[in-house]
C-alpha cells in the first residue's frame, strides 16, 4: 500500500486558510484506511496545537498523525542518546517536547546559576523569544562539551511581512560562535525520515513512500535523497522555475493537492 507524508504550510494551508481541497483529500484518505502523516519542520507548535490549528480548517486528525521536528527531535534523542540536561533554545513547542523526554531542560535562571556546566544538550529551534544570553549560555555549554542539536535546517520562512529568519539562522549563529556542526534532524535529513517512516509503519503496511510538499529544497530533496516518490505542489514557496535553477526534480508536479486528490482518485478505482 502506499504511504503518504504530508508537508503542512503551503500545501494543507497557507497561513491560516486551507488550501482548496485539502480537506476533502484528508477525508478521502481516512475513508479508505490510506496512511498518511504530516511532517512539519517547524518546532514553535508540538501536535497538540497543530491539531487545533486544522480543526479550526475543518480538518478532523488525530494527534498521532502529526509530526513536527520538536517531536522528531524527542523521539530521536530518546532513541539514540543517553539521558543528560537539555538547553534549550526554541518556542514554547520545542520546550514542551523537550519537557516530556524527562531527562531536565535547564532553564534561564539556572544556567545564570551556573546551571550550563551541567548541560549535555543544546537544542536549537526557531525561537520567537530569542536573546543574546541564550546564545551566550547556549555557545557556553557547546564550548563545553554538550552536544549541539537543531530541529530544521531552514534559514528563512514567509510570513506576513515578507521573510523572516527561521530556525537555521540561529543555529547558524551558534555554529560561528561554536565552530560546532550541528546534528539536524528535520528535512531533508535521516533523522526525519527515520522517525516519519517508523510512524507510518504504524498505522499501516507500507511499501511505497509519497512525500508532498511544496518546498524544493527540504520537501522534494528529501523524497529524493531516500527513495520516497516526490510530488510536488505549487501553493507554496518553491516554483517550476526553481526546478529548472536548482536541478532537484519532483516526480510529479500538480498545481494543488485538489489535483492530487483527483489524481488518488483514479489509481484507487483503477486498481478495483
Ligand atoms: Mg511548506
Amino acid at each position: 500500500m502506499i504511504g503518504l507524508i504530508f508537508d503542512m504550510d503551503g500545501v494543507i494551508y497557507r497561513g491560516s486558510r486551507p488550501v482548496d481541497g485539502a480537506r476533502e483529500l484528508i477525508e478521502f484518505l481516512k475513508e479508505r484506511g490510506i496512511p498518511f502523516i504530516f511532517l512539519t519542520n517547524n518546532s514553535t507548535r508540538d501536535p497538540a496545537m497543530y491539531r487545533e490549528k486544522l480543526l479550526s480548517m475543518g480538518i478532523d486528525v488525530p494527534e498521532e498523525v502529526i509530526i513536527t521536528s520538536g517531536l522528531a527531535t524527542r523521539l530521536y534523542m530518546e532513541k539514540h542518546f543517553e539521558p543528560g540536561k537539555i538547553f534549550v533554545i526554541g518556542g514554547d513547542g520545542l520546550r514542551r517536547e523537550m519537557e516530556r523526554l524527562g531527562w531536565g531542560v535547564v532553564g534561564l535562571e539556572e544556567a545564570r546559576n551556573g546551571g550550563w556546566r551541567e548541560v549535555e544538550y543544546v537544542v536549537v529551534g526557531l525561537d520567537p523569544g530569542l536573546t543574546y544570553e541564550k546564545l551566550k549560555y547556549g555557545t557556553l555549554a557547546i564550548r563545553n562539551g554538550a552536544k549541539f542539536i537543531g530541529t530544521n535546517p531552514d534559514t528563512t520562512y514567509p510570513a506576513e511581512e515578507g521573510i523572516y529568519p527561521g530556525a537555521g539562522a540561529i543555529i547558524a549563529a551558534l555554529k560561528a560562535s561554536t565552530d560546532e556542526e550541528p546534528l539536524i534532524i528535520g528535512k531533508p535529513n535521516e533523522p526525519a525520515y527515520e522517525v516519519a517512516k517508523e510512524r507510518l509503519s504504524k498505522l499501516g503496511k507500507v511499501d511505497e513512500i509519497w512525500m508532498v510538499g511544496d518546498r524544493l529544497d527540504t520537501d522534494i530533496a528529501f523524497a529524493k535523497r531516500f527513495g520516497m516518490k516526490a510530488l510536488m505542489v505549487l501553493t507554496g514557496v518553491s516554483n517550476p522555475k526553481d526546478v529548472e535553477e536548482t536541478g532537484i526534480r519532483p516526480d510529479l508536479i500538480l498545481p494543488s493537492v485538489k489535483e492530487l486528490l483527483n489524481y488518488l482518485k483514479t489509481l484507487v478505482e483503477a486498481s478495483e
